[in-house]
């Protein structure tokens, strides 16, 4: 399921990124289109990735170009392959598959190269500055910066010492290599940025090779320049590193065709935490299962919630690139994944807070079939039978004692159409000493076999036969974060509520996995977790009708 088609991206809404691909095509800039997905393997993808993700996988297709995944791993860290592992299986469930798959820090190389030249050319210098000084030099928004003591050392004093932070003379922090631009340039950026640190750390890949490693506003152009990247996409908060970047691919000079960076408005989502430290936290500390608790953004998360990649990719394209943030209303993705179930997935009787029936004109110990449809929506996803007998499990909120104004379904003297079954009329309530409800005695009328009669009834409500009923635990999801008081985001422990009912039999033969409509209730999958041969474990996936206008 879920893997992309060409025509799916020919498609794909215009936008303004693609308005300058068209561009460069039409003048010859460029032949062929090349974007990346550059993930920083520190966590778990969330759904503002996806969108990233739609957006340079889905370029690369429309224009029968090339997207690369490449690990942005130029910190010395850990390798975590738990990471790893989880971003390529996102990609993958998105239905994307990349051209190459590469790590940032193969080009180490290149990148120390790059910066022998940038010294060469009088463009870089060693500073022995503290990152304390450094700061204070930098000067501020309105306040040009002041010049580094270091900076009009010679190039050879220059090679010397970085040749000695390359070998390792000197400790983290004693010294670094910065870019000579302009100290009182009005983006701080651009005021003699550091471009190289020493960090005395393993690297996952390298080991202990390199005791200096590049930062990423040097790396990063460079990575996209060395893998021909032609339109190098990113979130609109490296608007500002955009001057720098183009600085450093056009003085480095080794790129004759140098890649263009295009900023674009991340995704947020009003109760979604896009954040992969906050995420982490909340991992960290067990407020969720875990990376993909059906609750968080992450894409493991919305996976195991029961959201289709086909929905998610529906999404991205529809919300449009957007050169302005905004946060959209959660609303409008559960309307994507509505609308994307409601053709796709069979209904299955359940009921919750169940209420006992007993057909008391019915003949003991008698069951019969009723057949009913797979999606009433689709009549090519067929039908299949549920059973009816003598007593039934009906939903709580399908009977009132006293009815409100316009109930319509079943209470004391009301006739209501079981659905797929006969006429049902309510006769008597009996009740527990406790005054609960312990069953409704109720009647049915032959002549009205498969739910029809000669006469009009308003409700119609489903029913569960309580011999062949299987119980099932459902977990329904509220969202993980709620506005407190001051409108900031906050974790809602009632986010997660246990409940259960019965179901039809056929219930049994769910996959973890599989979705399903409840009838009149919602969609459901059955967890791929919890989810055993025995006990089926269903979430919550969407409620049937929309809040969003
Ligand atoms: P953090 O959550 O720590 O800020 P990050 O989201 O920047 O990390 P990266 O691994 O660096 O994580 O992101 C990979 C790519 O996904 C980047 O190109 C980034 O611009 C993009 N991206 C991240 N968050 C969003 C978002 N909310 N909307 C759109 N794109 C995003
Ligand atoms: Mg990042």
């Amino acid at each position: 399921m879920g893997k992309v088609t060409k025509e799916e991206y020919k498609e794909m809404t215009g936008n303004f990124i693609h308005d300058i691909i068209d561009e460069d095509l039409k003048t010859g800039k460029h032949t062929e289109i090349i974007t990346r997905f550059p993930p920083e393997p520190n966590g778990y993808l969330h759904i503002g990735h996806a969108k990233s993700i739609c957006l340079n996988f889905g370029t690369a297709l429309k224009y029968d170009g090339r997207c690369n995944l490449r690990y942005d791993d130029t910190n010395p860290a850990k390798e975590d392959m738990e990471y790893i592992n989880s971003i390529e299986e996102d990609v993958r469930w998105l239905g994307f598959e990349w051209n190459e798959r590469l790590w940032a820090s193969d080009y180490f190389d290149t990148m120390y190269e790059a910066a022998i030249e940038l010294i060469k050319k009088g463009k870089a210098f060693v500073c022995e500055l503290s990152p304390e000084q450094i700061k204070e030099y930098r000067g501020t928004l309105t306040e040009p910066g002041k010049e580094s003591p270091y900076r009009n050392r010679s190039i050879e004093e220059n090679l010397e010492l970085f040749e000695k932070m390359k070998a390792g003379e000197f400790e983290d922090g004693s010294i670094c290599l910065r870019a000579k631009i302009d100290m009182s340039s009005p983006n701080i950026n651009m005021r003699d940025p550091v471009i190289y640190r020493v960090v005395h750390e393993t690297h996952h890949n390298t080991g202990d090779k390199w005791c200096i490693y590049p930062m990423y506003d040097f790396a990063h152009p460079i990575e996209d320049a060395i893998e021909g990247i032609t339109h190098s996409i990113c979130t609109l908060e490296f608007e500002d590193h955009r001057p720098l970047y183009d600085w450093v691919v056009r003085e480095v000079g080794f790129w004759p065709n140098p890649p263009r960076q295009i900023e674009f408005a991340r995704l947020n989502i009003t109760t979604m935490i896009m954040s992969k430290r906050y995420l982490k936290r909340l991992v960290d500390e067990k407020l969720v299962e875990g990376w993909d608790d059906p609750r968080l953004s992450t894409i493991a998360g919305i996976r195991r919630r029961g959201y289709t990649p086909e929905a998610i990719r529906k999404f991205c394209n529809d919300i449009g690139v957007s050169k302005a943030d905004s946060t959209l209303d959660i609303a409008q993705l559960e309307s994507c994944i509505r609308d994307d179930l409601q053709y796709k997935v069979e209904s299955r009787h359940v009921v919750t807070n169940p209420i006992k029936v007993i057909i008391d004109n019915y003949p003991e110990g008698e069951i019969e079939n009723c057949p009913v449809e797979n999606n009433g929506k689709v009549p090519e996803l067929g039908g299949r039978e549920v059973p009816f007998g003598r007593e039934l499990w009906i939903d709580g909120d399908d009977f009132m004692e006293i009815p409100a104004k316009k109930y319509f379904r079943l209470f004391p003297g009301n006739e209501v159409r079981f659905k797929g079954a006969y006429f049902i009329t309510c006769n008597e309530v009996v009740k527990n000493e406790d005054g609960s409800i312990k069953e409704l005695h109720c009647s049915y009328d032959p002549a009205t076999k498969g739910g029809d009669g000669d006469r009009k009834v308003k409700g119609t409500i489903h029913f569960v036969e309580a011999s062949t009923a299987v119980k099932v635990k459902i977990r329904e999801y509220g969202y993980l974060m709620k506005e407190n008081e001051e409108g900031k985001l906050e974790f809602d422990p009632e986010s997660l509520k246990e409940t259960w009912g019965y179901a039809e039999p056929s219930i049994a033969d769910a996959k973890a996995g599989e979705r399903f409509q409840f009838f009149r209730k919602g969609y459901y999958i059955a967890d791929t977790k919890l989810t055993t041969d025995d006990e089926k474990v269903f979430n919550s996936i969407v409620g049937l009708k929309s809040s969003w206008k």
